[in-house]
């Protein structure tokens, strides 16, 4: 199974998103929002590595743009 540039996307903006709700008075909220730090970058990285130089068809049959 591979997750495609449009999944990446989603899982990082749903990071992103859980990132900026974090109470910071609940315990292990920096120990949480370092980790989310963490899993967003590797998955801008994972995004940047995925990407297809001469993609030969972004929109129909590339799996990786799917
Ligand atoms: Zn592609």
């Amino acid at each position: 199974m591979q997750f495609n540039e449009r999944d990446i996307q989603r899982l990082i903006w749903t990071c992103q998103w859980r990132k900026e709700r974090i109470d910071p008075m609940k315990k292990g909220a920096e120990y949480f929002s370092n980790q989310m730090d963490d899993l967003i970058h590797k998955l801008e990285n994972y995004k940047e590595e995925m990407d297809c130089p001469d993609c030969w068809d972004p929109h129909g049959t590339c799996q990786i743009h799917a």
